[in-house]
């Protein structure tokens, strides 16, 4: 074998050797002593190889051991970005999950408040019309009873709407526009404190004939404002 030759069939498989120790052995392969490496390639080759052949051989070695360590720190390095990030990306969640919870919790405290404030407030006598002032509110959706869509009606105390009755309601109160409701007291119990989406709060107080199921009487002071208002429907809730 020429010089030029066993040169080139070293660096050859000095290359190989390494390329192929790195892929299935890793960077530790590389630790091999230096007397087997020259043994491995003067047995290759088949002849004794010169030192300067040696030498290069090491040196490839050594470029190639050092470029596996850098990878590996390499490969470390970006590992433990990767893990610093994952975490900060973790509290970041848990931290929005927490103030979400507490925002819920504000939240849920307030129309509470809000709720019991309207289930103590009095229901006293104002004139009913409808107003998008009574849309039910986060705190009555949140806490009352939705009773469903009911049909509206409208009476007043005169002998064609009440009777004999006159202003005297099914539980002795003086019939009153703004707080007297008749009900069917098998849905909604008499005394019920009851929130009619778009007109307000009311006292089921007062019981009719033809007040079954969903269906609600509310009073008004005159029969003609009763005519007026006609036939409503709107969703009823039950506060207390
Ligand atoms: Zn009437």
């Amino acid at each position: 074998m020429s010089i030029s030759l066993r040169k080139h069939a070293a660096m050859f498989l000095a290359a190989t050797f390494t390329v192929g120790s790195m892929a299935t052995f890793g960077a530790a392969a590389l630790d091999q002593p230096t007397a087997v490496l020259s043994s491995t390639l003067n047995h290759s080759v088949g002849t004794v190889l010169t030192s300067a052949e040696i030498s290069n051989a090491q040196q490839a070695m050594a470029k190639a051991k050092a470029s596996a360590l850098k990878a590996q720190q390499d490969a470390a390095k970006k590992a433990q970005e990767e893990a610093a990030k994952k975490a900060k990306a973790e509290a970041a969640k848990k931290a929005a999950e927490e103030a979400a919870k507490k925002e819920a919790e504000i939240k849920a405290a307030a129309t509470k408040t809000a709720y019991n404030q309207l289930v103590a407030s009095a229901a006293t006598a104002r004139p009913v019309a409808y107003s998008t002032t009574y849309l039910a509110s986060d705190a009555i959706k949140a806490n009352a009873t939705a009773l469903g869509n009911y049909k509206l009606t409208f009476y007043d105390p005169c002998v064609a709407c009440n009777g004999n009755n006159q202003a005297l309601t099914a539980t002795g109160t003086t019939l009153t526009e703004g707080r007297t409701i008749a009900v069917d007291p098998s849905v909604i119990p008499l005394g019920s404190r009851v929130f009619i989406e778009g007109y307000g709060v009311f006292i089921a107080e007062d019981t009719g004939g033809a007040i079954k199921g969903n269906k609600i009487d509310i009073a008004v002071s005159t029969h003609e404002r009763a005519n007026e208002l006609g036939v409503q429907y709107a969703n009823v809730y039950l506060l207390k």
